[in-house]
């Protein structure tokens, strides 16, 4: 049997009310949600612990961090793959996190769930299942951190939460899952061909990052307050291929001449960010041409983090561009 080791950080596949009408809130322990599947013991050898029990929107770098001292000692003490149960909302987020530090080839698979247990057809259960199925898995290793909902495994690289509150809402928009679960067995279609290189532990406590959306009309006004809070970088949706108004590319770029560096993503959710196919003021060549820092085929949510990451172990300047490029590629 293989070994598997599940570490809880809460959300809404462990959330729980008094009455089947009462908001749910975090209650319940990796313990609940591992006795609740005993199917699971058909399946691997399970060890749980409760790493935190939140929402999501409240998990920071140092939980995440505490997450991938779980998963490297389970790992040390035998695990052939980790999962960690975590909620939705920022779940692929975190997930990039440790995909950016996570070296070892075991698969650290997260998951959750979109329909808490007091619901009609909750979706914990099952999805925890599948985790656990491809955790368990050989054919899982050296994929890196791995997401799995809805009976579908993502990478962590290419998985964005697509919908508010349906099932199906872990998509991989550009690219699609790698694999799929069925009767209880992992089918790989695809696999990356080569995975980036794993980065130093990001510093703990805040990112001091902001991300802003660039709006139609955009005239930049929010340009000046956001610079002004001295920001560690400033990620901006922009629409398109990574296209601003003039008013903002510029105010942008005396930010970048001021030493703070500024990253542009599409705010369309797939696709890649251009490089020299449109060259008027604001468009991604003449972003390029000014400094600015194209995030590839990352969304602002996760340049941000590989972004945090990259400042935290002291890069900067043109070698922060290429990491980004070459991460975001
Ligand atoms: N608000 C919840 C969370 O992210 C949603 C979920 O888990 O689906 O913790």
């Amino acid at each position: 049997m293989p070994n598997v080791f599940v570490g809880a950080l809460g959300g809404t596949i462990a959330m729980s009310s008094d009455s089947s009408t009462d908001p749910v809130r975090p209650k319940l322990g990796a313990e609940d949600l591992v006795s609740a599947v005993p199917e699971l013991l058909e399946i691997a050898d399970i060890k749980s612990k409760t790493i935190k029990n939140v929402a999501s929107p409240s998990i920071v770098v140092d939980d995440i961090l505490a997450a991938y001292r779980y998963a490297i000692e389970a790992v040390e003490a035998g695990a052939d793959g980790v999962v960690l149960t975590h909620g939705t909302d920022t779940l692929e987020e975190s997930a990039f996190l440790l995909d950016l530090i996570w070296d070892r080839e075991e698969p650290l698979v997260l998951t959750g769930a979109m329909r808490s247990p007091n619901l009609l057809s909750p979706d914990g259960a099952g999805n925890l299942m599948s985790a656990v199925v491809t955790a368990a898995d050989k054919r899982s290793k050296s994929l890196g951190v791995l997401v799995v909902l809805d009976e579908a495994v993502h990478l962590a690289k290419t998985v964005a939460k697509t919908n508010s509150s349906s099932v199906w809402t872990f998509q991989s928009p550009s690219w699609g899952p790698v694999a799929r679960i069925v009767e209880r067995e992992i089918h790989y279609c695809m696999k990356p061909s080569d995975r980036n290189s794993s980065l130093p532990l990001p510093a703990l406590g805040p990112i001091n990052i902001p991300i802003i959306e660039s709006p139609f009309a955009d005239e930049g006004s929010w340009v000046e307050s956001i610079a002004s809070t001295k920001p560690r970088a400033i990620i901006v949706s922009a629409s398109g291929a990574a296209h601003l108004s003039m008013a903002a590319a510029e105010k942008l770029e005396k930010v970048i001449e001021n030493g703070i560096p500024v990253i542009v993503a599409s705010r369309t959710g797939s696709g890649k960010t251009l490089t020299r196919t449109y060259g008027y003021p604001g468009s991604e060549s003449w972003l390029l041409e000014h400094g600015f820092i194209l995030s590839g085929f990352l969304t602002a949510r996760k340049a941000r983090i590989l972004a945090h990451v990259l400042i935290s172990a002291g890069y900067s300047g043109g070698k922060l561009k290429e990491k980004i490029e070459a991460y975001g590629a």
